[in-house]
């Protein structure tokens, strides 16, 4: 690494804001992943030089928020990691608005809209994201998608400038938009709500929390869905009919539970993980015609 842009880095986020040789396992909730050459997490009003001196020195920079849909490899990720879940917290809510830095966790951000009596991201709550990695992901759960509340986010482009954007612009699909694909990192989010009752808001909430408890393997460390719901089917019960329901690949597991979620069951690696992921895609698709995609982002290097 080159010793003149890792003194700058430092002089823009401070010394205590960069780490070198993160292991990425600290940051994703798989808890696997190599370390990261450098790790940062600048407040916000340094991004915009964090990234100008990544591209001034043409060091590749890579964005993660809580790192709950990423796989990231054993060998870890070359570059810049920018770390935006520990920068400091930012909400402001204002009428039915919610104003909030894209590092706030979602499940936050959901409850100070129950606390301010505001409905619409009960949906939300239970999904261990940050605000800016479910714009990106354009998150969803129980019938509701970040792209039905977002109001506009405030985003840097390549060039560390800043731009708003209306949710129209984003373009929303399922569990994509268009900001990852243009480069752009998410700092700030708008959420638009409506008034409602603040205990009937809670008590939803509570009750979505309870069904994924239930239903899902809260208790091993995963990213959520594996895969994206393919048209017209379940990953889920596809994997479940191709008996792969408890399969293995070294500490990797498809979950007993979920069939739909893989597990770190047992210090698994990235490498275990990836495997097991194609093994199912393959066997699903030689059983049911149906290739499944992975929602989960890999990232890094693999071995
Ligand atoms: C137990 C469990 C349950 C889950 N349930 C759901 C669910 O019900 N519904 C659902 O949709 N997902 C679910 N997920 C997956 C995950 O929580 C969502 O995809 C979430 O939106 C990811 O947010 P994140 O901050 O963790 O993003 P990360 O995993 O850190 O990153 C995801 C992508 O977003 C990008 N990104 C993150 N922050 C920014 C930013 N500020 N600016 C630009 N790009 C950014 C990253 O580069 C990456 O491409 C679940 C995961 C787990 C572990």
């Amino acid at each position: 690494m080159n010793q003149q842009f890792l003194d700058e880095l430092k002089a823009v986020t401070g010394e205590e804001r960069l780490k070198e040789r993160e292991p990425m396992s600290r940051h994703t909730t798989f808890r696997v992943g190599g370390a990261a050459d450098i790790f940062v997490c600048p407040e916000y009003e340094n991004l915009p030089d964090v990234i100008r001196l990544c591209r001034r020195y043409e060091e590749p920079y890579y964005i993660i928020g809580n790192g709950s849909n990423l796989l990231v490899g054993d060998k870890g990720i070359r570059g810049v990691v920018i770390g935006m879940a520990r920068i400091t917290p930012r909400i402001e809510v204002s009428g039915t608005r919610i104003r909030v830095g894209a590092g706030m966790l979602l499940s936050t951000t959901a409850a100070c809209a129950a606390e301010n009596s505001l409905s619409g991201m009960e949906f939300a709550a239970g999904i261990p994201g940050s605000v800016g990695g479910a714009v990106v992901m354009n998150a969803g759960a129980y019938g509701g998608e970040i792209k039905d509340i977002i109001e506009e986010v405030t985003v840097l482009d390549r060039e560390g400038r800043s731009a708003r954007l209306m949710a129209q612009d984003l373009d929303f699909g399922y569990r994509r938009s268009g900001i990852a694909e243009q480069g752009m990192l998410v700092t700030e989010a708008v959420f638009r709500l409506s008034h409602g009752e603040k205990e009937a808001i809670r008590g939803m909430m509570r009750r979505l929390a309870q069904e994924r408890t239930l239903k899902q393997p809260l208790e091993y460390p995963s990213a959520g869905s594996t895969f994206k719901r393919p048209p017209g089917f379940f990953a889920g019960k596809l994997i479940m009919d191709a008996g792969l329901r408890g399969y293995r690949v070294g500490g990797a597991q498809v979950s007993e539970k979920h069939c739909g979620f893989v597990i770190n069951r047992e210090d698994a690696t990235a490498d275990d993980i990836r495997r097991l992921m194609r093994e199912v895609a393959q066997k699903v698709e030689e059983m049911s015609g149906v290739r499944l995609e992975p929602e989960v982002k890999m990232i890094g290097e693999f071995s």
